[in-house]
């Protein structure tokens, strides 16, 4: 996986970074910074979830201020598995940070 800068969002031009776990607080997989326009997901999840997360934290800063946590998760997950499981996706990522747990999720 490989960070991209102008990611364009709502009119606004974001950054979407993969960090280490440590980069992030212990309960969370990624995060959305609307002041600094940047978006981080934690790289070591299992595919699924470093898929959903990125989609999660694009959806918030697609529309900060309009949009529930609740909303998000549900509708980021399931974009997720869908591109997932038709395979039209399928996600890359560095030899080493693999890690396959499946962790309670909090973004
Ligand atoms: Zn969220």
């Amino acid at each position: 996986m490989k960070d991209v800068n102008g990611v364009i969002l709502n009119e606004k031009i974001w950054s979407l970074t993969f960090v280490k776990k440590k980069s992030l607080p212990p309960d969370r997989w990624g995060d959305c910074n609307v002041e600094t326009k940047t978006m981080r997901v934690r790289s070591d999840l299992c595919d699924y979830n470093v898929l959903a997360t990125a989609i999660h934290e694009m959806l918030h800063a697609s529309s900060f201020h309009l949009l529930d946590e609740d909303w998000v998760d549900v509708t980021s997950t399931e974009i997720a598995r869908v591109l997932l499981k038709s395979q039209l996706v399928k996600v890359n990522r560095d030899q080493g940070l693999s890690n396959r747990k499946v962790l309670t999720k909090k973004t």
